[in-house]
């Protein structure tokens, strides 16, 4: 199923959650929305699932309207953070609970019901639980449960609201690699919501950056942390050092002095020079495009950190695993990739 969300916009209020959205996702894609909290995220999610109508725009499923259709006839799979599985019914009736509500003549018979329910427990690799409670699981093994009764209906379109969130990081590690791996195997259309950069770029096929109801790039994981499309994207994926510089006669300058690096075509007025720490190389002063005196050292191997009083006036931090700076070293920094981002771009 493929999924087009066009110009939507959503209020609360005064309060502009989704202020025009333009999504289009291509049908057994996985796909992740990261942002910062109360970026939309749930927002979008929800309306694509027809919890919640947006004021504009429109939502379409393989190009039909799907604002016309109700939550039921959109026939999408749901898991939540907070696995609202039946506490009464067993692992095993949890899964067939949506085949037993299906009307009667389009309900499967007892057979049929048995021989999904076995096949979705064992595609979540959790067969032998089928007789236990939930209280008798793993916040791990319930949210995979869940997994499977979302797909007990053979949705069009699974969504997922930060469906690691409550589970201790271990686990969600394991969770993400083994959603990635079921993706794999049965292809439905998935729109997965987290704030967490890791899940979002180790389990999605594309990623939906939000900021302020705002996407700010849809990228793959490669696309958003090698080319970031905006200052926002560059410091929220990864890890950025960030120098304030401005661009004038073409040029790049910082606290006075002209920098020997490319302005990148951006216009005249204040920007922000934004480089990976690793992409930092550490040398001797001559002739580096940047100056700096080594302030602080902490970690060891390869978490070690030097903190730099940069020339005339401005503290970053980078990695320094391969260099044997100390406090009080003048030291030259140049920075091997980097991207200059006007202020407000
Ligand atoms: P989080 O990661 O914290 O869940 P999010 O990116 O999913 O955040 P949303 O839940 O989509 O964000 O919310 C976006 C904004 O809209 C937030 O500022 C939130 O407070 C606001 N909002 C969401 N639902 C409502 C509502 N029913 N009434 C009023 N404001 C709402």
């Amino acid at each position: 199923m493929k999924i087009d969300v066009s110009h939507v916009t959503k209020q609360f209020g005064s309060f502009a959650a989704l202020a025009g959205v333009d999504l289009e996702i291509k049908s057994g894609e996985l796909v992740a929305l990261l942002g910062p909290s109360g970026s939309g995220k749930t927002t979008l999610l929800r309306i694509i699932a027809g919890l919640e109508w947006p004021d504009e725009g429109q939502v379409f499923f393989d190009g039909t309207d799907a604002l016309a259709r109700s939550v039921r006839e959109r026939h999408v799979g749901f898991v939540f953070q907070h696995y609202a599985l039946f506490r009464h019914l067993t692992v095993f009736e949890n899964v067939a609970f949506g085949l037993r509500v299906k009307p009667r003549r389009r309900r499967p018979d007892e057979a049929k019901i048995r021989a999904k329910v076995h096949e979705l427990l064992d595609l979540v690799q959790l067969r032998p639980l089928a007789e236990r409670h939930p209280n008798q699981l793993s916040g791990g093994q319930r949210q995979r449960i869940a997994l499977a009764r979302a797909l007990a209906i053979e949705p069009s379109v699974l969504l997922l609201d930060e469906p690691f969130g409550a589970l201790d990081a271990k686990v969600r590690k394991e969770l993400r690699r083994w959603l990635r791996h079921l993706h794999e195997s049965i292809n439905v259309t998935s729109v997965f919501v987290t704030h967490d950069q890791e899940e979002a770029l180790e389990v999605a096929d594309r990623v939906v950056v939000m900021d302020k109801g705002r996407i700010e790039q849809v990228g793959t994981p490669e696309e958003v942390y090698e080319r970031p499309a905006t200052s926002f994207v560059h410091d929220f994926i990864g890890e950025s050092v960030v120098i304030p510089v401005s661009v004038a006669d073409g040029a790049l300058h910082f606290g006075g002095g002209r920098l020997a690096l490319d302005s990148q075509g951006v216009h005249t007025g204040d920007a922000r020079l934004f480089v990976r720490p690793a992409d930092i190389h550490v040398g001797p002063p001559d002739d580096a495009p940047l100056k700096g005196t080594v302030k602080r050292v902490h970690g060891i191997g390869s978490a070690r950190r030097l903190e730099i009083d940069l020339v005339p006036a401005y503290s970053i931090e980078i990695d320094a695993s391969g260099t044997g700076a100390t406090p009080g070293d003048l030291i030259g920094l140049t920075p091997n990739r980097y991207r200059v981002f006007a202020v407000g771009a």
